[in-house]
């Protein structure tokens, strides 16, 4: 036999070896996610998260019991440079998923043979920030011989409420307001989420974190809107033409945001009549206002689309989720619209309105119970996915 047949020969071998494997770990898993979707013993679930500029590992009991959940943020090495900067998000990703892993299974006093399944986001989010992820669960679910569930981190944000709010369940309207999605939908049972409105173009996070930028503020500009809000009067209109109420559920929030900047250049111009004006820095206290004025018209635009939600849907619980969900005067806006209609609403605390692992475990463990989100092997990651 020639040095060629040899190696062709040895190449097919290997190649019906791994073949085997592969098929071998589908089988088997495939029928611990029957075993898991039947029975009424305990499920614990390894939950990964790496979409954006958080490495998150958490693990969950039954959906709704937070073993551990451990966050390791990339702010401080983001901030910068201003916002996140994908290439730098992967690289970190990578040098921290190991040891957050380590850290939730220390954390929670289990070892990795007590794992039940994994899960994680795979998509939407930034590409190569969830290959990460997508990479260390698709190991572990191999090495464990344990199923892989895909979850979509959209609907994973409505379920951190499963956790904080231990008797909530659907249907109920879901509000999700983060730096990458503002959507108004109709969750009618866990894993029925029919999208109501969303935004046409930039997210209520985005907005914020633009304008935050745009007034020198740090990133991420949410809690910094927030902080310097509370210290202005919400007395600028930066709409002067006022529109009629929509009729539709749809929001847009990139007309806001170019009004803020054209109100700030506006006004350094009138501070500074050369063609240095974007330098100059504007008083705090028009800042303040400035922050106030946008805050309070951000929210009102996302209240109206929400009043109008539960007037067509005859919804009788608003559930928030998503990073801008620890805005505060968002909570007490939509506070006094539930009171008005006898609503009631339900958000998580600031911790599990971040990007979190365990609001991925306990989406995935809803998801094993509707026989619903086994992956494999061929998963991969998606920018965008169809909600
Ligand atoms: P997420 O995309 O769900 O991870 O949430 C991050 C987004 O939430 C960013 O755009 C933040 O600026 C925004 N955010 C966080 N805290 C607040 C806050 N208190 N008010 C408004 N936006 C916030
Ligand atoms: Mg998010």
């Amino acid at each position: 036999m020639s040095i060629k047949e040899v190696k062709i020969k040895y190449f097919l071998n290997s190649y019906s070896l791994f073949n085997m494997l592969i098929m071998n770990y589908t089988q088997s898993t495939t029928e611990k996610f029957t075993q898991l979707k039947n029975t009424n013993a305990d499920i614990t679930i390894l939950g990964i998260e790496s979409s954006c500029d958080e490495t998150s590992v958490a693990i969950v009991k039954n959906g709704r019991e937070v073993l551990s959940n451990i966050i390791s943020s990339q702010i401080e090495i983001h901030r910068r440079f201003g916002g996140v900067v994908p290439e730098i998000a992967s690289r970190n990703h990578i040098m921290a998923i190991n040891s957050v892993i380590d850290e939730a299974l220390t954390k929670a006093n289990l070892k990795l043979t007590d794992i039940d399944a994994i899960a994680v986001t795979h998509a939407p989010g930034l590409l190569g920030a969830l290959i990460v992820g997508v990479s260390a669960a698709k190991s572990l679910s191999y090495a464990l011989g344990v199923p892989l569930i895909k979850v979509n981190h959209i609907h994973a944000h409505v379920s951190a409420n499963y956790i904080e709010h231990k008797t909530l369940n659907p249907p109920f309207l879901a509000v999700v307001a983060s730096g990458g999605h503002t959507i108004i939908a109709n969750i009618k049972s866990f894993n029925d989420f029919e999208v109501l409105g969303q935004t046409t173009d930039d997210a209520i996070g985005e907005a914020f974190d633009k304008v935050a930028r745009l007034l020198g503020l740090p990133y991420p500009g949410g809690p910094e809107i927030e902080k310097h809000a509370k210290l202005g009067q919400a007395n600028i209109d930066f709409f002067k033409t006022k529109k009629g109420l929509k009729k539709d559920l749809n929001l847009s929030y990139s007309g806001l945001k170019t009004a803020v900047i054209n109100y700030v250049n506006t006004s350094k111009q009138a501070l500074k009549n050369d063609d240095n004006f974007a330098f100059c820095t504007l008083h705090p206290e028009l800042t303040n206002d400035i922050c106030a004025s946008f805050q309070k018209t951000s929210v009102d635009i996302l209240t109206n689309a929400i009043k109008l939600a539960i007037e067509k849907n005859n919804s009788k619980a608003i559930v928030l989720a998503g990073g801008v969900a620890a805005n505060s005067y968002l909570k007490k806006n939509l506070q006094s619209l539930c009171k008005e209609s006898d609503l009631s609403l339900k958000y998580p605390s600031s911790l599990l309105c971040t990007d979190n692992g365990a609001m991925i475990a306990s989406n995935a463990y809803f998801l094993i119970k509707d026989g619903l989100g086994l992956a494999d092997l061929t998963l991969n990651a998606g920018a965008t996915l169809k909600t």
